[in-house]
């Protein structure tokens, strides 16, 4: 996400025959959080401390932050997650459905702290630095997921990120596969990701800096090639203001370019991005058009300052979508 704007090649337009006829299922496995946001003129170094110009306090979380971005996009959205009710958590459910993601899955646990991710943002750039601290997020099990198997339906797309415990995603696409819904694994935090957990990802979604540390090359062609050779279906690295790099069960590599925009905050692209793609894939779509839909709206949400609020509404996705503007 640390990238500046710069110019792209212009986005070709979707064929039509990809225009997706219903809303979709989207089912997120993952986190939620309160983001603590400062703004400064530029990050500060190590040891150093810099007088900001702003300070937010927003619901954040890559899972919360995916099923709120899907949801705007017109999905139908569940969320299974466990959450502290101390401090903020109360405050953190009642924002996730406002924006009507389905939380009736998501354990409430009066005695945890919930999860905060303490963030820094460059007014110059966009450029951030992040400190997350899990809390009830890292407590999530394979049985609190058991627990949500009715949400696991037929043509659902279940999307899971690594701020939740691994036996926890893995519980979810069993479950996934075993119902006949695909999924997608935003590999976010760069962690390994279990060669059995691979195995069950239909996506593997990386930015270029997690597909960099997890393959241990600068090369990201490479680095998709590897993750796929290790199991992952097909592997999607973001590549900022550079757009997505696509990498097909057959092996075909394709350059998909971003929408230019002037970013502002690019915070949460990824999740948007994310959210976008599961909204797309759900609805039926191709994988390249779902990928286009998720570069449309993280374009929009980096324009604006904000993670969760950042994130744009069907109806305002630009006219190369003009079929799935209809479902707004
Ligand atoms: P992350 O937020 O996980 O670091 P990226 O920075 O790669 O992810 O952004 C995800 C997607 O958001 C990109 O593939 C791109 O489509 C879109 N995006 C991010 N930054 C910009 C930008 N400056 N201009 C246009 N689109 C952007």
């Amino acid at each position: 996400m640390n990238k500046m704007s710069k110019p792209n090649e212009t986005t070709s337009p979707p064929s039509e025959a990809a225009a997706p006829q219903v809303p979709g299922r989207v089912l997120v496995v993952g986190s939620i959080n309160m983001d603590m946001v400062a703004h400064a003129q530029r990050l500060p170094a190590p040891g150093e401390t810099l007088v900001g110009q702003s300070f937010v306090m927003a619901p954040g979380g890559k899972g919360a932050n995916q099923a709120v971005a899907a949801a705007r996009l017109g999905a139908r959205v569940a969320f299974v997650s466990r959450v502290g009710t101390r401090q903020h958590g109360a405050e953190l459910l009642q924002a996730l459905q406002a924006e009507g993601v389905d939380a009736s899955s998501v354990v409430r646990d009066p005695s945890a702290l919930p999860g905060v991710a303490v963030i820094m943002v460059a007014s110059e750039g966009g450029e951030n630095a992040i400190v997350y601290v899990p809390g009830s997020n890292a407590d999530l099990t394979a049985a609190d997921v058991q627990a949500a198997a009715e949400q696991f339906q037929p043509g659902a797309v279940v999307v899971a990120q690594l701020e939740v415990p691994v036996p926890a995603i893995q519980q979810a696409f069993e479950l996934a596969r075993a119902a006949g819904a695909r999924t997608v694994l935003n590999a976010a935090p760069a962690l390994a990701v279990p060669p059995a957990l691979l195995a069950l990802c239909d996506w593997l979604v990386l930015n270029e800096t997690e597909a960099q540390q997890l393959a241990g090359t600068e090369d990201v062609e490479a680095a998709a090639c590897l993750q796929q050779a290790r199991g992952a279906r097909e592997l999607l690295v973001t590549l900022g203001a550079a757009g997505v790099l696509m990498l097909d069960a057959a092996g075909q590599l394709q350059r998909l370019p971003a929408t230019a925009v002037k970013a502002v905050d690019t915070v949460g692209a990824g999740d948007t991005f994310v959210g976008g793609l599961a909204t797309g894939l759900a609805e039926g779509c191709s994988a390249a058009h779902a990928v286009r839909l998720g570069m449309a709206a993280a374009a929009i949400a980096v324009s604006r300052s904000g993670v969760q609020s950042a994130m744009p509404l069907r109806a305002e996705l630009p006219a190369e979508f003009p079929s799935m503007r209809s479902l707004a």
